[in-house]
């Protein structure tokens, strides 16, 4: 049977979304249509909000209202510190830990040959430019997921920058093997900062 075209749209676009397929999509629609009409409205404000009002942050990379972030602007931060994590949400996941008080940039990916992802293709020179310009960070943590491209990514970076004077660690094997900063609870995060080794 054919779906009234606003039905229609609404499967497509749930099916936009990782991991929906059809099946699920067409729930999510029926489960929408059934929500009231102000909790849809808020929802669909929300959705046009990720585009109207956020922006990436000019220094690291981090999603944001404001250009510089709240974190890059604020002066309380250890700015001898900077973590390199992988995505917008780890940040959100290690400022969650509370025990971080350092600053942080996003690469917004890792490096895949497989994917034919490059340096180039990911946040690596606005850091390298930003560690040239501010001479106050002296470390730099890599928090890049434990899979074989968070790994290879640590290692490239690693030897990108050990020759600057900077020293460059990595978070602890309290992760397992193969996941991500993601799912870790937060003692797991902090037993990882603590224990983080030079590279
Ligand atoms: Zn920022």
């Amino acid at each position: 049977m054919q779906y009234p075209e606003p039905v229609a749209k609404l499967i497509d676009g749930f099916m936009h979304l990782p991991g929906i397929g059809e099946k699920t999509a067409t729930r999510l629609a029926f489960y929408t249509i059934d929500m009231p009409k102000d909790e849809v409205q808020q929802f669909a404000q929300a959705l046009n909000d990720t585009k109207e009002k956020l922006t990436f942050c000019s220094v690291c990379g981090n999603i944001t209202e404001t250009d510089p972030c709240e974190i890059c602007s604020d002066p309380m931060r250890d700015q001898s510190q900077v973590l390199v994590v992988e995505q917008p949400k780890d940040i959100a996941t290690m400022e969650k830990m509370k025990d971080y008080h350092g600053l942080y940039h996003v690469l917004h990916g890792v490096l895949s040959p497989m994917e034919g992802k490059g340096p180039d293709d990911i946040n690596i020179s606005s850091l390298i430019k930003r560690l040239q310009k501010n001479e106050t960070i002296k470390e730099v943590i890599i928090a890049t997921n434990a899979t074989p491209e968070g790994d290879a990514t640590a290692m490239y970076l690693a030897r990108l920058l050990k020759p600057a004077g900077l020293k460059v660690t990595r978070l602890a094997r309290g992760l397992a093997v193969g996941s991500d900063i993601e799912y870790a609870d937060e003692m797991t995060l902090f037993r990882a900062v603590e224990g983080r080794t030079e590279m």
